[in-house]
């Protein structure tokens, strides 16, 4: 291995990433503890399968908590808050530690070892941060499952898993009220072909809970017995699975990305020292859900793994801990706890937005160094609202729950590097990101020109393995849909200046982005077709000022006669949306139903969504002289209009 040389900027320390990775990722793993070193740095001997370290042995729980014992027992490791209950504790790292042991011994009681899945289904607790480092402890794969989703979503995610054990809790709660879950969880499993062995509970007092005798355990019960456990860590090979995380498929059927356990792990480090600028002893703050992929990252380990406090919070950001309408909370919690990274979405900024903007100026924000923003495109108008109101550098990053961590940014840690609105950055050390041209698959080597964004392989540490027990939809999907090239397909459109930042334009493919959640309008489709009285069905994503997109549902019903009453299609609008809430959750709900006698379609018979989604925000159509019956698009036009 040669020497690496010191990088002097970031265009070296880039460089440097992607012609000698071994030497690159060799210093990087110095920032994590292993229990035996690594042997090698990359195997890339199978493309585009990517194994990172092999050899080595460490552990995430490890890397997250343990070795912070030592040093900084007694500082905040975690910080629960939670306005829809007004509680608010700080666990230590001391205190984490034991909390976690408890859980991995009540685990371990339960028959969970090394290699068994251990499917999450919780609101935004500590216990649910315990339950995820206690499986990384005991070398149990962890799969959260967004405590959002309805039962028909968590079944397929319970087949597909096949979890030994499910953690959950009584309820979640959003905006005050109570959103139980146990009721939920017992109708998923009973839709389930594969059954747990049981099931532990937390148990909030927020809603009543019926348990199953022999299969349902209770967190409070079990903790209790286990109150002065000791369960070491268990050594972990470098390539061993650390957690599978759900992503929709454009086919419906979840897609499970799988990650290793120490490229993970290197990765977050290196990430929260170059990119985050985080250190130990400061406070982190992500607002986003353990459900998604930043909430695995940065909500609970990459800030741990740096020394930080992590603050993990439930509540709106419009709510205070008294309960009363509080726009100004989340200021206020970068005051207390002299929060000095923050990391949120695009969404709760234009939520943020409508509030008095006197709040951003009511707080010490003298911490803070910077604020994040990931999970859809950050359109210039609120950037440069936030900006101004926090007098910070604000941070738009680029990524997938498939990266791990963050693919375009400027990594500030490294060196200082100007942002330029409207962009997430430059690409991130380790990602060797092209633009290819759609349909010849050309590199795009020209400033300006418009292709979509993939990466070549070796793909960085923290990036998925691969899908969970299907390597070859891994090897279909995202590397074979581009003729003649193995390249990583990101599915996203892309632009890159004459400086090197890249624009992301939108999907290739039909997954829609909500409020930073990614859905499949395939999915929502699926979901609609199952009520009766629906023939047909489109879903497009349409931009919205406060969302993003939001899904709007074009239906064609088998009984066209509906279509002309009012209180018909109301009424039919209605059971549709419950419908999907019922199989997916609230957030997959289109904001409309609208009822029409037939969908725009090519004279193949495919749907035309991209034309229907140009009429739903005013755009051109476009060239339509292949549609088949032009009447159909009429009928949205007028609908739009009205
Ligand atoms: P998810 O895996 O659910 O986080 O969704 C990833 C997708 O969200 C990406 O493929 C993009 O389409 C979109 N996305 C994430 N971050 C950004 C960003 N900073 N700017 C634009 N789009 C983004």
């Amino acid at each position: 291995m040669s020497p690496a040389p010191t990088p002097v900027s970031y265009a070296d320390f880039y460089r440097q990433s992607i012609d000698q990775p071994d030497a690159f990722w060799a210093e990087q793993a110095k920032l994590i503890d292993w229990f035996k070193p690594f042997e090698r740095v990359c195997n890339y001997d199978n493309p585009p399968f990517a194994r990172w370290f092999e050899g080595g042995q460490t552990n995430l729980c490890h890397n997250a908590v343990d070795r912070h014992v030592k040093e900084r027992a007694n500082q905040a490791a975690l910080i629960a808050i939670s306005t829809e209950t007004g509680t608010e504790k700080t666990y230590t790292f001391n205190d984490l530690h034991r909390e976690v042991q408890r859980m991995a011994a009540s685990l371990k009681s339960l028959g969970v070892q090394k290699g068994d899945r251990v499917l999450i289904y919780m609101p935004m607790v500590a216990d649910a941060a315990f339950a995820m480092l206690a499986c990384a402890r005991i070398g149990a794969i962890h799969c959260v499952v967004f405590g959002g989703f309805a039962s028909g979503s968590l079944a397929s995610r319970i087949d597909d898993a096949t979890p030994k054990v499910i953690v959950s809790a009584d309820a979640g709660s959003r905006g005050g009220k109570p959103t139980p879950y146990k009721h939920l969880l017992d109708e998923a499993i009973r839709l389930a072909k594969h059954k747990p062995d049981a099931v532990l509970l937390s148990d909030r007092q927020l809603a009543p809970m019926d348990l199953v005798a022999g299969r349902d355990h209770l967190w409070s019960e079990l903790r209790q017995q286990h109150i002065d456990a000791q369960v070491p860590c268990e050594p972990m090979n470098s390539t061993d699975i650390s957690y599978t995380i759900y992503t929709s498929g454009t086919t419906g059927k979840p897609k499970g990305v799988q990650r290793d356990t120490a490229g993970y792990t290197v990765a977050l480090a290196a990430s929260m020292q170059h990119i985050f600028g985080g250190r130990a002893g400061e406070t982190f703050f992500a607002t986003s859900d353990i459900g998604w992929v930043v909430g695995h990252s940065y909500i609970v380990y990459g800030p741990l793994i740096a020394g930080m406090a992590t603050i993990m919070y439930e509540g709106l950001p419009t709510q205070g801990l008294d309960g009363q309408p509080d726009g100004g909370i989340w200021w206020s919690l970068v005051e207390k706890y002299k929060v000095t990274g923050m990391f949120s979405a695009p969404t709760a900024v234009r939520v943020l937005k409508k509030q008095d903007p006197a709040l951003l100026k009511k707080y010490d924000l003298s911490s803070l160094r910077a604020l994040y923003l990931a999970g859809e495109p950050l359109d210039a108008p609120t950037a440069r609202w936030i900006s101004e109101g926090l007098n910070v550098p604000i941070i738009d990053n680029y990524w997938q729950t498939e990266t791990g961590w963050p693919l375009l940014t400027v990594a500030n840690g490294v060196a200082p590097m100007a942002s330029k609105f409207g962009s997430p950055g430059v690409p991130m050390y380790g990602y060797n990101v092209k633009l290819l041209h759609e349909n010849t698959g050309e590199e795009l080597t020209q400033p300006n020109e418009k292709g979509v964004v993939v990466l070549d392989g070796p793909t960085p540490p923290g990036f998925m393995q691969t899908i969970w027990k299907d390597d070859a939809r891994f090897v279909n999907t995202y590397w074979k849909s581009i003729p003649g090239k193995l390249v990583y397909n990101t599915f996203d459109w892309g632009i890159r200046d004459e400086d090197g930042y890249y624009f992301i334009l939108g999907r290739t493919d039909d997954v829609i982005n909500v409020a930073g959640h990614r859905l499949g309008t395939r999915e929502i489709e699926e979901s609609i077709s199952g009520h009766a009285a629906v023939a047909e069905v489109a879903v497009v994503g349409v931009a919205d000022n406060l969302k993003g997109q939001v899904a709007m549902a074009f239906v064609v019903l088998k009984d066209a006669r509906a279509v002309n009453d009012p209180a018909v299609s109301l009424q039919l609008e209605r059971e549709i949306m419950k419908q999907v809430d019922g199989d997916l959750g609230a957030v997959a709900r289109p904001a409309r139903v609208r009822f029409v006698t037939a969908l725009p379609k090519t004279r193949s018979g495919k749907l035309l969504r991209r034309v229907i989604q140009a009429v739903c925000e005013g755009r051109d159509a476009g060239d339509v002289t292949s549609m088949d019956d032009p009447g159909a698009l009429q009928q949205i036009k007028d609908l739009m209009a009205s």
